[in-house]
């Protein structure tokens, strides 16, 4: 009936759920109500932390009952159907007014159907990104709700208490209606493919280039961390390297199967982009990469394949290794700048399609804390969008033109380096490949066009003058 003690609640207690419900209790004024399908979930919950202070409840009328209204519950269940099996019950037993988030991984077109569905019973429905893993739900995430402006009224001081802060800012903003929050937290997630992608790059040229060892790369990295490229990918890839295996005294990163695993969201990321024609190519290319790793069969067959021949192997014979290291340090800062210029048009196209009005700026600001991708290196890209809203291409605002501009002949060096002595960069070939692709004054696109009305009639435009033509190829039948 409305009349219960707890102003919020979660549904689903595995470890994003219970981190969450613990993160809501632990902020001033916050009575928080808990249920899970499984009785014992929540029975541990409870138990585990009595300061907390939960309300727990063991069936869906139970849970109603014991929220205020409006009624507040997160969803923080196993994506996909069960999100579904809890909304349906959530929607059985709340009222017009009150207010379901779905805090798990949904693919945001299930958002914005499930969105629709929820409103036509005057219930709010808000889709929202979560990121951070579990240490980001317990203490502070960063927040990419979407959803109606009614129900952020109402959210906005919960979700700002609990987030991460960045800078003096609580990393949560209302993104925009509807899929707009899980729409952005999916390319967050792509990025952070991207990313991680990029820095296995380095890695691999710098072992490989220099026979330094992890924990001796761990230091470059180290070092990185303390310049432009900071971040906590970088922070995280040199405690993985310095890792050494205990029982046998190996660098840990030596001893794990060198499969990727992934959970769907870079996919998912890739799959929109080329529904929206939009050219991501790093984050598609660190997707391929961990599928391409994920194939030991074909691996195996293929390890005989011809490799390049003695002096081109030469290539990587570093005579400066300071000097290496840093073009390669160059050459993944120019990368990254491209997949997360190639993220921003992936967002600002999702916007225009779907509808919501996103603030391009305010995204970069908001994944400063709590989430996997935080780095000092957004805040240029909310002062880029700050300076020029309507920006076309991230990277050509001007700061990024001055670090691209700095590390350009590195980064080609690199590239050509990695492609002579046979060592795999996809994504800083790829990324080059796309500068260079938008740089262009005349692509070949011409030369296919004329392709295409050669062999299906499919017109194309001229340069000097108006119109559609199809020309009477010689070849014609
Ligand atoms: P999970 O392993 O994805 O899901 C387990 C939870 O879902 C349990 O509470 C389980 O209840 C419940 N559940 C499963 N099927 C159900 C059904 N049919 N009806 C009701 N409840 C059902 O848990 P998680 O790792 O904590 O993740 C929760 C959500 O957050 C997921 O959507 C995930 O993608 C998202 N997420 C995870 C991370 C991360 O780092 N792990 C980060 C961001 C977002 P029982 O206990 O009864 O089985």
């Amino acid at each position: 009936d409305g009349s219960g003690t707890a102003n919020i609640g979660v549904v689903g207690l595995a470890v994003m759920g219970s981190n969450l419900a613990r993160n809501l209790a632990s902020r001033e004024g916050n009575t928080v109500a808990v249920l899970n399908r499984s009785r014992s979930k929540t029975d541990e919950l409870v138990a585990a932390h009595p300061e907390a202070g939960f309300v727990p409840a063991f069936s869906y009328e139970e849970f109603a009952g014991s929220l205020q209204r409006p009624r507040t519950a997160v969803i923080m269940v196993k994506a996909g159907g069960a999100t579904d099996a809890v909304i349906e019950e959530l929607v059985r037993v709340f009222e017009p007014g009150d207010i379901i988030v779905d805090g798990g991984n949904a693919l945001f077109t299930d958002t914005i159907r499930r969105e629709k569905a929820v409103r036509e019973t005057g219930i709010n429905f808000v889709g929202m990104g979560v990121s951070g893993g579990e240490e980001g739900a317990l203490n502070g995430p960063s927040l990419m709700p979407g959803g109606s402006d009614e129900s952020w009224a109402t959210l906005g001081p919960i979700l700002r208490s609990i987030a991460a802060v960045a800078d003096g800012e609580p990393c949560v903003t209302h993104v925009g209606h509807d899929g707009a929050g899980h729409f952005v937290k999916m390319v967050h997630n792509g990025i952070e493919y991207a990313d991680m992608q990029l820095i296995a790059e380095a890695y691999d040229l710098i072992r490989r280039g220099t026979g330094k060892s992890p924990a001796e790369i761990a230091d470059v990295f180290a070092e990185w961390n303390r310049g432009e490229l900071e971040s906590y990918l970088i922070e995280i890839t040199a405690e993985v390297l310095r890792q050494v295996d205990a029982g046998t005294g190996r660098p840990l990163v030596d001893l794990i199967v060198d499969q990727a695993g992934a959970k769907g969201t870079g996919a998912w990321t890739v799959q929109t982009a080329l529904s929206l024609g939009v050219p991501v190519s790093g984050i598609a290319e660190a997707t391929f990469a961990r599928s391409l790793s994920s194939h030991p069969e074909q691996r195996e067959v293929s390890r005989e394949l011809p490799g390049p021949a003695e002096d081109s192997r030469d290539a990587l014979r570093v005579d400066d290794v300071d000097a290496f290291i840093e073009k390669i340090r160059l050459a993944l800062y120019a990368s990254k700048i491209v997949a997360y210029s190639q993220g921003f048009d992936e967002i600002r196209a999702g916007a225009a399609e779907y509808g919501w009005n996103i603030d391009l700026g305010r995204i970069a600001a908001i994944w400063r804390g709590g989430c996997i991708i935080r780095a000092q290196f957004l805040n240029r890209i909310t002062e880029a969008y700050a300076a020029t809203p309507e920006l076309p291409v991230l990277l050509t605002a001007p700061y990024f033109v001055d670090a691209l501009t700095r590390a350009q002949s590195a980064w080609r060096d690199v590239v050509a380096t990695s492609a002579r002595a046979g060592i795999p960069a996809p994504a800083f070939s790829s990324s080059l490949a796309y500068y260079d692709g938008l740089r262009a004054e005349r692509l070949p696109a011409a030369l296919i066009q004329g392709q295409r009305d050669f062999f299906g009639a499919h017109t194309y435009k001229r340069i000097d003058k108006p119109g559609t033509f199809h020309t009477l190829w010689s070849g014609d039948r």
